[in-house]
């Protein structure tokens, strides 16, 4: 029996008033057996969006620093909440914004990473039997702004928490019953993973599957920190995050699975003059505002003037074509396009790096569906295409089909 895990519950295992009754039953139930328990709460439901949504009705572009704080507020409802239905059921337990939880970060407000976790207060809750219910997604910046660690950020939280804490184990609890070898929604067959590693994980979160915040995952990893995701609903098991050599033989050399995310922006810079230095005129100011650039095409330059794309969250698209129109100006491109109707499709697993014919067999797949590749990238484990929006359906099941993913 561990003596100490973290378990953060997401925001639809606390949508309500009797969902946040049953995650209280079930923290109790853990810290009843004898194990101690920290708490880490997402907001509810759909607050986060609601927030924003409210913000740009007064204002269509709140600055970052506000918008955190107001963000923040959502994670702290659900904490207090939390922490009154435990109270309820008769225990010991402490509401704590990521403030008084100790989490520094740096200044990047709405996309902050933790630098620091000073965890006296919930060590002093520990130590009475308390059960400590941390805030998830935010932190303070040295000015002592609040900060949020970017969209899915709890999980961030409550992986750096078990790290700081020296938990034996962080638990990740959602509305779905572990990581999948394709999203169900949109493929029926798709199949739970018992075991998956941290950097498939991550390459997962980058092809624009919710599994887990990239940060939790990257940390997870650099400190060995066992991960289970898990449903918030009943007792299974779900699938544990391991490092790639923990994972079982069988299951080593394979595609782990397929992954499709609409949220897909893209911008091109037409006609720009080959010369060194523009990607960097380009890209600094996209990263000096935290926007993160993902498939990057530069085209062979023919008469010394190429184009450069590129891909972003859908949501980054007004400002990153803000930032960059000027900056292309400058440079005597030709124009600036940008498109919302893209999205990409990809497969992700450590059999890549062994097998190079798994690229061809992707790319033949979407050739058969008839499905038109606009842009290509890889890493060494996961193979991605940009497609047509309305096609990503037909290319998660075809490509879970040719990867023979519903056979365990
Ligand atoms: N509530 C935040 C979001 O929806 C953080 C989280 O849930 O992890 O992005
Ligand atoms: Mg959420």
């Amino acid at each position: 029996m561990p003596g100490l895990i973290v378990q953060k519950y997401g925001g639809s295992s606390v949508a309500s008033a009797d969902l946040i009754k049953n995650v209280a039953r079930r923290i109790a139930g853990v810290h009843e057996s004898g194990t101690r328990v920290v708490g880490v709460v997402s907001a509810m439901g759909d607050t986060t969006d609601d927030l924003l949504a409210l913000a740009r009705q007064v204002n269509p572009e709140p600055h970052d620093r506000e918008l955190a704080l107001l963000w923040s507020t959502g994670e702290i409802v659900t904490s207090a909440l939390l922490t009154m239905a435990l109270q309820a059921l008769g225990h010991e337990s402490v509401a704590l914004t990521g403030f008084q939880a100790g989490i520094k970060t740096n200044a990047f407000h709405t996309k902050a990473q933790i630098l620091d976790i000073d965890s006296r207060r919930i060590d002093a809750a520990l130590d009475r039997g308390a059960i400590p219910v941390v805030a998830g997604f935010q932190g303070f910046t040295e000015e002592m702004d609040v900060s949020v660690l970017g969209r899915g950020g709890s999980d961030t939280t409550a992986v750096a928490l078990a790290i700081a804490l020296k938990a034996d184990r962080c638990e990740i609890l959602k509305d779905v019953d572990g990581v999948f070898t394709a999203d169900p929604r949109v493929v029926p067959q798709a199949r739970k993973l018992d075991h998956i590693s941290y950097e498939e994980v991550m390459e997962l979160a980058r092809a624009g599957s919710q599994v887990l915040h990239p940060r939790a995952s990257e940390l997870g990893e650099t400190y060995a920190m066992p991960i289970m995701v898990r449903s918030s609903f009943h007792e299974a098991p779900g699938t544990t995050i391991v490092r790639g050599e923990d994972m079982p033989l069988e299951g080593r050399e394979r595609i782990r699975a397929v992954a499709h995310d609409t949220d897909v922006g893209r911008i091109t810079i037409v006609g720009v003059p080959d010369r060194p230095g523009i990607a960097f005129q380009v890209f600094q100011p996209l990263e000096a505002a935290a926007i993160n650039v993902d498939v990057i095409v530069q085209n062979v330059s023919q008469e010394n003037v190429t184009d450069i794309s590129f891909t972003i969250a859908r949501s980054d698209l007004t400002k990153a074509f803000r930032l960059v129109q000027p900056v292309a100006q400058e440079m005597g491109a030709r124009e600036v396009t940008s498109a919302d109707n893209l999205a990409k499709i990809s497969v992700v697993g450590s059999g890549l790096a062994a097998n190079p014919g798994y690229a061809a067999t992707m790319f033949g797949t979407l050739a058969d569906a008839g499905i038109n590749i606009v842009s290509i990238t890889t890493s060494e484990i996961r193979i991605t295409c940009l497609i047509d929006e309305t096609k990503v359906t037909d290319a998660a099941r075809a490509l879970h089909r040719a990867f023979k993913l519903e056979e365990a």
